[in-house]
């Protein structure tokens, strides 16, 4: 992990009137780069080889300049490049990804938000310790595949976007999917409905939904488009299409807008609060966007089965703003809160507060 002193030495030498907000060229760069730009940065893609003619097709959501790299390692030995430009990376979760997260700890790279959330995140136990500590319900684990007596989601370690998992009702069903090269936990499978909750920790404001210190904003919600699993009923129940050799698949595809049932509003916000509180007690607090993962059962309990300490792909229906977002300001998608938190604390000369 790069220490906060070196990030903040970095940060004391920019021209705070040159800032470059830059992002890997894919995910959520297209609001990324229209949200940096809106507020008056400059805006830089890293690609290594992707298909950036796309971009001619979004104009507003081009960045300025393009940074071709032969590998997103290569980043690691640019850090005097992109700080002589000024840059700000924003991390998105292709671009923590592709790096892995054990090498983007290591950039020299100014960041937003806190590099210090990657070992809580990507380790399924911290994070599981983090979540039921701050008072979050999480789905049951089982820890002997024998003892599966209701419906489970065997999740692998690592797995990107659900590839994988699969569903298992008992000892025989496990058996007949279980790959054990790989890692993998049991969880037990909550019926519900999914919604995946975009909220966004500001440290440095303090007007709003206050916490201890900084404040909470709830700026969208969306449902994730799972392919096969989400059009599977049409074919007809599972257990009679296992037979034919159709298993279930979690790959996601395109996202959906939510809005929830307003009661349910009070209580998402108390729980992003305490995931908040909590964070910061356990690694100094994890800043800006994140989204918590969550399926709400018939009798109105909310279970986090996942935390995501960034931008997620499913703040991208919301590039002009959501049902929520609007009710702080209007045409405020996460990618142009995130350059408005750079920008607010550029100005009040607070930046180290929100970097890493
Ligand atoms: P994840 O990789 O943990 O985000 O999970 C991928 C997908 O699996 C989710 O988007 C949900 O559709 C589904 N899922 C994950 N955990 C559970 C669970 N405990 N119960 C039911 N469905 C789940």
């Amino acid at each position: 992990m790069v220490p906060k002193e070196r990030i903040e030495k970095i940060v004391e030498g920019y021209d705070k009137d040159k800032i470059t907000v830059a992002t890997v060229c894919s995910h959520t760069s297209l609001q990324i780069f229209d949200g940096a730009r809106k507020e008056g940065f400059k805006t830089l893609g890293i690609t290594v080889g992707q298909n950036i003619k796309f971009y001619d097709a979004f104009p507003k959501g081009k960045p300025d300049e393009f940074l071709k790299v032969d590998s997103y390692l290569d980043l690691l030995d640019m850090a005097d490049e992109l700080a002589a430009r000024n840059v700000i990376l924003v991390p998105h979760g292709s671009f923590v990804e592709y790096m892995t997260p054990k090498k983007f700890e290591e950039l020299e790279v100014p960041t937003f938000g806190n590099r210090r959330v990657l070992e809580w995140e990507s380790n399924r136990h911290m994070e599981r310790q983090w979540l039921v500590s701050a008072g979050a319900e999480m789905p049951n684990i089982i820890e002997d595949p024998k003892m599966i007596d209701r419906p489970v989601l065997v999740k692998y370690d690592g797995a990107k976007g659900g590839r994988g998992f699969f569903i298992a009702k008992d000892y025989p069903d496990f058996k007949l999917g279980i790959d054990s090269s790989q890692r993998f936990t049991i969880q037990e499978y909550v019926l519900g409905t999914r919604y995946y909750i975009h909220f966004f920790y500001s440290p440095v404001r303090t007007e709003g939904y206050k916490l201890k210190k900084g404040v909470l904003e709830l700026l969208s919600m969306d449902r994730r488009d799972e392919s096969n699993v989400d059009e599977m009923y049409k074919l007809g129940a599972q257990e009679e299409l296992k037979k034919l050799g159709l298993f279930p698949s979690f790959v996601v595809t395109g996202n959906i807008p939510v809005v929830v049932r307003e009661s349910l509003l009070p209580k998402l916000l108390d729980l992003g609060e305490k995931v908040v509180e909590r964070s910061i007690e356990l690694f100094g607090g994890m800043i800006g966007p994140f989204c918590l993962e969550s399926i709400v059962t018939d009798d109105l309990r909310i279970k986090v089965f996942e935390i995501s300490s960034r931008i997620v792909a499913g703040t991208n229906p919301f590039i002009s703003g959501s049902p929520y977002s609007d009710l702080l300001e209007l045409d405020v998608s996460t990618g142009r809160r995130i350059a408005q938190e750079i920008k607010f604390a550029k100005d009040n000369d607070v930046l180290p507060e929100v970097l890493s």
